[in-house]
This record gives C-alpha cells, sequence and structure tokens, in this order.
C-alpha cells in the first residue's frame, strides 16, 4: 500500500477509534479553549510537539521550521507570533530544538552549491557557529559541536524573539509572554530547559524599540 493511501486509511479508523471510545470526542475538539502555549519547532518528523509533552489538541499553537529559526524577515512566523502574543494572548513561547538536529548538521558543513534557498536559511546558524566559534572549535568532537550549537541556536532564537516589538510591546503591557528555550533528546526523550526570559530580563539597549502610545 502507498504511503499516502495509509494516511488516509488511518484517518478513518483513527475517527472510528475516537468516536467509539467517546461519541463527543469530536464535538469536544470542536469547543475553542484558552491556548497558553506557542510553540517553535523543528520540521524534523520525530519531534511532534503534541506527542512529547503528552497534550491535549487545542492547547498548544504550533509553528515549525527547519531547526527552530526565528527570523525577524519572516512574515510566516512573525505573523503566528502576532496572532500567539496579541489575539491568543498566550503565556508562553516555546522554542523547541532536538539534538541530532538535521538542520544544524547541515549548517556545519560545507555549503551545497545548488541549495539556493536552503543555504540562505542555514546562513544563520553558521552565524551561530562564528559567534560562538572559540566554544565550539574548543571541543573535542563533532557530535559534541553538534550538540552544543543545537543548544547554542536555540538560546540565540530566544534572544531573536526578545528583539521583535511583538514581545517588546506585550512585556511593556501585560509583562507576559514568558520565552523558554528547550531541547529535546531523541535518545531519552526528555526536554530540557536551558534558556528562559521575561519581561524582567534586561534587554541590550541595541535591540529595544521606542514603544509609544501604541504600547
Ligand atoms: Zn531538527
Amino acid at each position: 500500500m502507498k504511503a499516502i493511501e495509509r494516511l488516509l486509511l488511518e484517518n478513518k479508523a483513527w475517527a472510528e477509534e475516537h468516536l467509539s471510545a467517546d461519541p463527543e470526542f469530536l464535538n469536544k475538539l470542536g469547543i475553542e479553549r484558552e491556548c497558553e502555549i506557542f510553540w517553535i519547532g523543528c520540521s524534523d518528523s520525530r519531534v511532534h510537539a503534541d506527542e512529547i509533552t503528552n497534550s491535549e489538541p487545542g492547547s498548544i499553537f504550533v509553528h515549525r521550521n527547519i531547526a527552530n529559526s526565528v527570523m525577524t524577515t519572516d512574515i510566516n512566523l512573525l505573523s503566528a507570533l502576532e496572532y500567539a502574543v496579541d489575539e491568543l494572548r498566550i503565556r508562553h513561547v516555546i522554542v523547541c530544538g532536538h539534538y541530532e538536529c538535521g538542520g544544524v548538521r547541515a549548517a556545519l558543513r560545507k555549503t551545497r552549491p545548488g541549495q539556493f534557498l536552503l543555504n540562505k536559511w542555514l546562513k544563520q546558524i553558521k552565524d551561530v557557529y562564528r559567534l560562538h566559534r572559540a566554544e565550539l572549535d574548543a571541543l573535542a568532537t563533532e557530535h559534541e559541536r553538534q550538540r552544543r550549537l543545537v543548544e547554542l541556536n536555540v538560546i540565540e532564537q530566544i534572544h531573536n524573539l526578545a528583539q521583535t516589538s511583538t514581545i517588546q510591546r506585550a512585556w511593556t503591557t501585560r509583562k507576559a509572554p514568558e520565552l523558554h528555550g528547550w531541547v529535546y533528546g531523541l535518545d531519552d526523550g526528555i526536554i530540557r530547559e536551558i534558556a528562559h526570559m521575561d519581561a524582567d530580563t534586561p534587554l541590550d539597549p541595541l535591540y529595544e524599540f521606542e514603544l509609544g502610545p501604541l504600547a
């Protein structure tokens, strides 16, 4: 059976299984509930926000891209962030990276000439490496460098979030959301928090917005 046919068949089985266990299952899913979490994760097929946190549908608003990047020119991410912060009024933004990340691994290689768009995307991970070159070059193995770059990349994305007007405005007006940098271990299934920022965290003045009446 083709993979795509299997998906549709499994979907029917999933719907039937849940409805037979609870006839109100789909009606409950349709009810809007308070969503407190915005998750920015990697597109990697092994790292699903709901699954690894054992969360119910409706509890996490999700955005994913290669290597969980927060680029301040990415209108897709910034739109989702603005909606999550201003409309859903979420309390927490999580950037969740993961060890053994293919995006981070690719950024450690030489740039491949044919991958025009991917190269631009991965360049900012190379920039994270350059910022921390002394620490990373001092590590003994490629594997250690990869793992540490995953962590440093998550920390950098938390700073990128704090540099957006959306986050700074929300910190000024309602002292939320908190920003969390997490790394998920594919080998042990455990998430570790490695960075945290909130409305009381001092910002580098270079990145501070002059927030006027709109704030
Ligand atoms: Zn990844």
